[in-house]
C-alpha cells in the first residue's frame, strides 16, 4: 500500500508490538523497511510504502 508516511504512521505495523502484546503503529521512515516512492522527496507528506511486503504494484 502506498501512502504519505504521515498516514502510515496510524496503520499497525505486524512486526511491533508493546510489552503487553498489543500492536504498535509504523515507525515511517525512523523504520529500516520504509521506502520511499521518489528518494529525492523523504516529507512526513510524501508517499512511501512498508518494504516487508515488496514494492506495491503499479508503483
Ligand atoms: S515500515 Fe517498519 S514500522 Fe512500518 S509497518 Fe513496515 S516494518 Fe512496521
Amino acid at each position: 500500500m502506498m501512502l504519505p508516511q504521515d498516514e502510515a504512521r496510524f496503520k499497525y505495523c505486524p512486526l511491533l508490538k508493546t510489552s503487553d502484546d498489543k500492536f504498535r503503529m509504523c515507525q515511517g521512515d525512523q523504520c529500516m523497511m520504509w521506502r520511499f516512492k521518489d528518494p529525492e522527496k523523504k516529507g512526513e507528506g510524501d508517499e512511501g510504502y512498508c518494504g516487508l511486503a515488496g514494492k506495491p504494484m503499479g508503483a
